[in-house]
């Protein structure tokens, strides 16, 4: 069985081809450029906290000179900066958080002692524990740590540890800032969206762009699947649209490909392959038109028959093949008178028609008057043999009757011509 297409194939596959490396690639650039904006952003607010931290620790030192030192005893822990107890203390971190939305703990080894963290029922974290983990890395290192996400009391942190370092070296506890991890991460997503969001219009954009274009090319396509399909189906008038003819890249010549395909067809069915006239079936549809026309018009047609004279003898003095040229030489002046007046066919053999539309019997018996003496003045070469040969024709008007009738009538007068002495027309 023939094989189909299912149609919108080549249309699927074109999306393919500009939707998935759209795709990757704008998935690719914008994780990229997204995530390094995000990683910005983070060290950003690392940078804040630690300066914030560094000012919290600047603003103690300034106002209670001295060393961190603790008291613990059955009553509690008492947490002193210098002379000044600390614990219940909040006029320096309350005024920094309202200030900046950050939260600060104090804590002495792991308990928090000063802070602004607060429970549900807005009790200040004091006496809780703070990881023993980050508790270790901080104060053994003695150096300053960020942990993107620190729970506290159900809620993650943004936050970074640093230790409370005595003059002798030694880390006495922590000073904690942190920003809940939701506002930060509210922060980079911010900035981030407008990215993505960027970056998906384009990419939108990119794939309506390449749909758009390659439509275009798909229906240039789909014009010459049509001209092929009803070239194929026999239809050999079917016409391309101009838009397509005026293409300047393979499309194009594909469709002046089609095009020309029809006209070889149309050739090899409606010319005579030797002498490249048309043929006997194709002139009997052409001359039923020019009957038609005449019989609206009230324009007479004429009609032709002409045959050479003494034709066999060409063949047995020079050959077959000298013969093909002579019929070809002799088609190629009938040709060319026609032209412009009707046009000619062969009939059979050394025979041929013509058919001159809008003319008088008059007219036409004077046009082969000119077109026989062409022929006897012509001398045909082939090879090194010279040939000249005449014709006979017979003439009649056209009428509304049979063709065949018409034909046969012009046959007649032909009969006459080759039995009075041929070379000659009769009308
Ligand atoms: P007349 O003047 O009575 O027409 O004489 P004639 O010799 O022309 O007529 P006849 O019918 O006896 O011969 C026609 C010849 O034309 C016979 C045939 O071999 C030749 N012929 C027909 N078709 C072709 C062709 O395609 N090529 C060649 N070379 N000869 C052809
Ligand atoms: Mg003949
Ligand atoms: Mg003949």
């Amino acid at each position: 069985m023939e094989k189909r297409s299912r149609g919108g194939g080549l249309r699927w596959t074109f999306l393919k081809l500009s939707f998935l490396p759209i795709f990757v690639f704008t998935l690719i650039v914008t994780s990229f450029v997204a995530g390094s904006f995000a990683r910005t952003l983070r060290r950003e607010v690392e940078n804040g906290l630690e300066d914030l931290n560094s000012t919290v620790s600047a603003a103690y030192d300034m106002l209670y000179p001295g060393d961190y030192t603790a008291v613990e005893d059955e009553t509690g822990l008492y947490f002193y900066k210098g002379d000044h107890l600390i614990n219940d203390d909040y006029a320096v971190v309350d005024a920094v958080k309202e200030k900046t939305g950050v939260e600060i703990t104090l804590s002495y080894q792991n308990e928090r002692v000063v802070t602004t963290l607060t429970d549900e029922k807005n009790n200040r974290l004091v006496g809780t524990k703070i990881n023993n983990v980050i508790t270790r890395e901080v104060l053994s290192s003695q150096e300053g740590h960020f942990y993107p996400k620190v729970s506290i009391n159900g809620e993650n942190y943004f936050a970074y540890y640093a230790p409370l370092v005595n003059s002798d070296g030694t880390g006495a506890g922590m000073l904690f800032v942190a920003k809940p991890a939701k506002e930060v991460d509210k922060l980079v997503w911010r900035s981030v969206f407008p990215i993505i969001l960027a970056a998906l219009v384009v990419a939108a954009l990119t794939i309506l762009i390449v749909t758009l274009f390659s439509n275009r090319f798909l229906q240039t396509l789909i014009k010459i699947e049509g001209l092929l399909k009803k070239t194929s189906g026999g239809d050999l008038a079917a016409e391309l649209e101009q838009e397509v003819l005026d293409r300047e890249d393979e499309l194009g010549d594909m469709g002046r490909y089609v095009v020309r395909m029809q006209g070889s067809l149309r050739d090899l069915i409606e010319l005579d392959q030797l002498t490249g006239l048309y043929n006997r079936r194709y002139v009997q549809t052409k001359l039923e038109k020019v009957q038609k026309r005449s019989l609206e018009s009230h324009v007479p047609f004429c009609v032709a028959i002409g045959d050479i004279d003494f034709f066999k003898r060409v063949n047995d003095t020079y050959g077959h093949e000298c013969g093909d040229a002579v019929l070809m030489d002799v088609s190629a002046r009938m040709k060319e008178l026609m032209k412009g007046r009707g046009f000619a066919a062969r009939w059979g053999g050394e025979e041929f028609l013509l058919i001159f539309e809008s003319y008088h019997l008059e007219m036409a018996a004077d046009c082969l008057e000119d077109l026989l003496n062409v022929i006897r003045s012509r001398t045909i070469t082939y090879g090194d043999q010279k040939v000249k040969v005449t014709m006979t024709f017979g003439v009649v008007e056209g009428s509304d009757d049979l063709l065949d009738h018409i034909i046969r009538d012009a046959d007649e007068k032909l009969y006459y011509g080759k039995n009075n002495g041929r070379n000659q027309i009769v009308r």
